[in-house]
Order: structure tokens, then sequence, then C-alpha cells
């Protein structure tokens, strides 16, 4: 018999318990690949599903960790070769599937993408679930036709994983960025990530009218509730929002005024079950438009024994950027 070591969720009469330890190879789940993880990352729904906090987790024991990067260990799928990188993002691991916060996962090959050229796992696990759900934001607004000359770029929850990222994507592509963050302490850091403004949190947590004053073209939301309802009252005419939290709740109070008033579009993002063609292209333009001097600067790498720690302080709101976990080497 062999294990390998990683957090497991059980659940008892006590309730919900996560620890580091050994987990049996032969208690791992079906799929046509197994993969040495060498890196993963801390993402909101792994916060959820290690605290309890939300019923994320659906099957017991449970490895949590959306999302992963490795090499590639054997397979019976077509599209893989042992020694092949691969990175893996939702499809129900950490949920439903066991997840990437162990040394070796079992999945289905057609869940994973390759690792782009120039990106290393390492890189890729900074990125992680959240740099690509990041990604697909940016990509429901191209597509929509937003250029740089449309106007400035609203991103709610600047701070966190996926508004550190879409900052930086946002500010390499030309747009003019407004970072609205509940930390006026990361505005330095909002800056150096290419933010042109620093929007106060409090300003889109006001009253929500059915119209407002037309401040932004373009929004990337990680937040619902009342401040995706301001943000979409506040777009422009003509003007699209991303949205793909729901860090503040969610709910969304709005009313139709913004869509049928100002022709405005809102676009809904979901990165766990997003089409493997369009996971690919994301990753492309990831390893093409991220800059490796901010991702690195938006980075905090830990070990596997931290995790327990760190997962409830992102509910809080207390992790800046990414934090990237070192599974094995
Ligand atoms: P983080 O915790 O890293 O970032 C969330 C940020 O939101 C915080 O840093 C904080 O930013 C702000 N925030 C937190 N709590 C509140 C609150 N109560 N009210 C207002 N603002 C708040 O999480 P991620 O960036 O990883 O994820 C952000 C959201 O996106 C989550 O809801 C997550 O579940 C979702 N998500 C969805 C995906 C999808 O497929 N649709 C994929 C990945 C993530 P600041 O301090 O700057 O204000």
């Amino acid at each position: 018999m062999s294990s390998f070591k990683a957090i497991v969720i059980r659940k008892g009469e006590g309730g919900q318990t996560a620890d580091l330890a050994d987990f049996d190879d032969n208690d791992l789940m079906d799929g046509d690949v197994t993969f040495r993880v060498e890196w993963s990352a801390l993402n909101y729904k792994d916060g959820l599903a290690i605290t309890g906090k939300a019923p994320v987790v659906r099957r017991f024991p449970m490895i949590p960790g959306i999302d992963g990067a490795g090499t590639v260990e054997t397979s019976a799928h077509p599209d893989w070769t042992p020694g092949d990188k691969v990175i893996l993002n939702g499809w129900g691991c950490g949920e439903s599937h066991l997840g990437m916060y162990g040394a070796k996962a079992r999945v289905k090959g057609d869940w994973l993408v390759p690792l782009p050229d120039g990106v290393s796992a390492r890189d890729s696990m900074a990125i992680g679930t959240a740099g690509y759900t990041a990604m697909l934001c940016v990509l429901a607004l191209e597509r929509h036709g937003l250029t740089p000359a449309s106007g400035p770029v609203i991103v709610t929850g600047a701070a966190g994983g996926v508004g550190s990222v879409a900052v930086a994507l946002l500010s390499k592509l030309g747009f003019t960025v407004i970072a609205a963050t509940g930390r006026p302490q990361e505005a330095d850091y909002l800056r150096a990530l290419g933010a042109s403004e620093i929007l106060s949190r409090e300003e889109l947590t006001v009253p929500v009218r059915p119209l407002a004053k037309e401040r932004w073209a373009a929004g990337v939301d990680t937040l619902g509730s009342v401040p995706l309802a301001n943000v979409l009252s506040m777009t422009r005419y003509g003007g699209a929002v991303a949205a793909c939290g729901l860090a503040a709740g969610l709910d969304l109070p709005s009313t139709v005024a913004p869509f049928i008033l100002r022709g405005v579009s809102l676009f809904g993002i979901d990165s766990v079950m997003c089409p493997n063609a369009l996971r690919r292209t994301a990753w492309r333009r990831l390893a093409s438009d991220l800059d490796r001097g901010k991702l690195a600067e938006m980075t905090t790498e830990i070990g596997l024994a931290q995790v327990l720690r760190e997962a409830p302080k992102i509910l809080q709101g207390r992790v800046r950027g990414r934090t990237l976990i070192k599974i094995a080497d």
C-alpha cells in the first residue's frame, strides 16, 4: 500500500474537521489520468470548503483544492502521456471529486489543459483559478467590443486574487483601471499593479439607485450584492460588466434600468464548467498578457501545512493577491 500527504476533510458526529494526513492511493477516485501535483493555490472556494462556512464539499472524505499543476504519471487518455505538464481548474475538484491539496490526483483527461509555453507550473498556480477567472472576465468584455478607447474599467475586490490579476491584465492591455477596495492601505500595491484610480468600497455600498452618474465603461465584479448593483447603475451607455464573484453576497438588489435604459450588458462568468477550448484560450492569453513581475508582486508562497491556518483569512478579506501552495517537488 502506498499513500501521500494531503489535507483531508472528514465529517463526523462533532461536525467537519480538516487535517494534514496520509491518504491511501487506493482511495483516489476514478479517472484516466493520474498526475503528481506540484503546485496548488488558495482560492475563496477552498476557504469555504476547509472552514465549512458554505456547503461546498459534497462527499467525504474530501481533499480540498480546486486547482493544481503538475506532471502526468500514468494516462489512459489519448491526449496525455507520462511527463506531460498539466493544469487543472475546477470541474468539481475539491467539491465532489478529490482535489489538489495532496501530492497525487486522479482526474478525467478531458479536464486538463497543457501548461502554456513559457509558463512554469509554479507561475500557473500563482495565477490559479482566480487569475484564469479574471482572464475569462476580460475575454467576455473584449467579445462585447470593449477597447481602451471605450473608457475606464472598474475592478471590485481589487486587492483580492481575482481583482489583483484583473487590474494587472487590464492595465497591460492599455485600459485605464479604477480599483475599488475596502483596504485603503493597499492603494500603493494596487497602483503598482497598474490601477490609475483607487475607489473606496463605501462608494459602492451607498443605497442603489436605478441609474446613477455614469462613471465607467465596464467592470469586473468579484463581489455581487449591493456593490454589483451600484457598478451596474454607474456603467456608461452601452457598457458591460463581467460578474464572477459573491464576496459581498449572493443577492443582486438591482433594477432592469441599466439594461433597458442604458443598454448595459451583464455577463456571467463561470470557471468551473467552462468549455475546454475557452480555457485553453484563457491560459494562452495569460501567458502573453500578464506581467510576470506584477504576478510575483501579488504572490505569497506557503506550504501544505500552512493551508489550514490561511484558509479562514481569505473569507475575511485579509489575503492580499494570490496565495501559492507548494505541494511537492
Ligand atoms: P479573495 O478573498 O482573494 O478576494 C475577494 C476580495 O473581495 C477581498 O480581497 C476584498 O477586496 C473584497 N471583499 C471581501 N469581503 C468583502 C465584503 N464582505 N464586502 C465587500 N468586499 C469584500 O477571493 P478571490 O479573488 O479568489 O475570489 C473573489 C470572488 O470570486 C469570490 O466570491 C469567489 O468565490 C469568486 N470566484 C468565482 C469564480 C467563478 O468561476 N465564477 C472563480 C474564482 C473566484 P478588497 O480588500 O480589495 O476590498
